[in-house]
């Protein structure tokens, strides 16, 4: 059979169109610093979505902050491993709304496969693709491992104190995961591979081969190197990273790319890369729950 050639089909556009609608009302809520409603609009949106599909939620850190942290537990389905999910749900200020492809970056755009929007690359876009995936697995009845989905709100606040950093701190050890997953990933677009980080603060890499099939399994044969996600203000400024307990085992992946823009104008990302992580998420959650042999 020929290929067809690249016809415009309106079934499928409307079909995709109705898969970017959940991601263009989570852009559309402007959770910037000092935002007089934004912030918490955006806790309402994640913290509804979470308690529907059975989330236990608390928020931490709002007597300190305009911008608390969400902790969110899922105690599991048939099966007993944990994990430690990060995101967070504030984004970085904009800086020239005259830059952007659309009139408005808080209104999600498509632009020849790519989207654009101020926070859907970092991180509103994988944080969504995520809920998306967790839903589907507990809709599905397969099994999910026991959850605590840690989803701060100070993440592009540079300066003073962030109550993240507490919670984290409190959290972290007494959940007792061994498994931590990274608010995103990277794709080379050069050699066109997935990255997929695979990192431990004390675990050494040659150790780390359990987890290749893993990755390998869910990520189509993504390059994994032994590194974590480069942090613009640094490790000791991110709570996931500067609360990794020793021994854990650090794992990203994730739709972004280098044209992602992330904290400049233009924020994007490549719409069929955002879709595929759903299914990705899925699929590594699932091998992860049902994994015998990564401990
Ligand atoms: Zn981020």
């Amino acid at each position: 059979m020929a290929l067809m050639p690249n016809v415009y089909n309106p079934n499928m556009a409307a079909i995709l169109n109705s898969e970017l609608s959940i991601f263009r009302k989570f852009i559309h809520i402007p959770s910037y610093v000092k935002h007089p409603t934004g912030n918490i609009e955006a806790i309402n949106f994640i913290t509804s979505h979470l308690e529907s599909i059975g989330f236990k939620i608390q928020i931490r850190g709002d007597e300190l902050s305009e911008q608390p942290t969400i902790v969110a537990k899922y105690l599991g389905h048939k099966s007993n491993r944990k994990v430690v999910i990060y995101g967070h749900y504030d984004v970085a200020l904009v800086k020239d709304s005259k830059n952007w492809v659309s009139d408005d970056p808080f209104t999600l755009e498509e632009v020849e496969g790519r989207v654009y929007g101020r926070g859907i690359a970092d991180n509103k876009g994988p944080l969504l693709s995520r809920i998306q995936a967790i839903t589907e697995l507990i809709k599905s009845d397969k099994p999910v491992p026991q959850i605590l989905w840690l989803i701060q709100g100070e993440e592009e606040i540079i300066e003073g104190e962030r109550v993240a950093h507490k919670v984290f701190k409190n959290e972290i050890p007494s959940f007792g995961a061994n498994l931590y997953i990274e608010e995103t990933g990277f794709n080379d677009l050069v050699t066109n591979e997935q990255i997929a980080f695979l990192w431990s603060r004390s675990v050494p890499e040659k150790q780390l081969y359990k987890w290749h099939s893993l990755l390998n399994n869910s990520l189509n044969q993504p390059r994994i190197e032994f590194r974590h996600l480069n942090k613009l203000n640094g490790i000791e400024a991110c709570p996931l990273l500067s609360n990794l307990p020793q021994n854990s085992i650090y794992i990203g992946f994730g739709p972004n790319d280098k044209l992602h823009n992330i904290h400049q104008d233009n924020e994007s990302l490549a719409k069929s890369k955002l879709l595929q992580h759903k299914n990705q998420f899925k699929k590594f959650i699932t091998l992860f729950a049902e994994a015998t042999d990564v401990e």
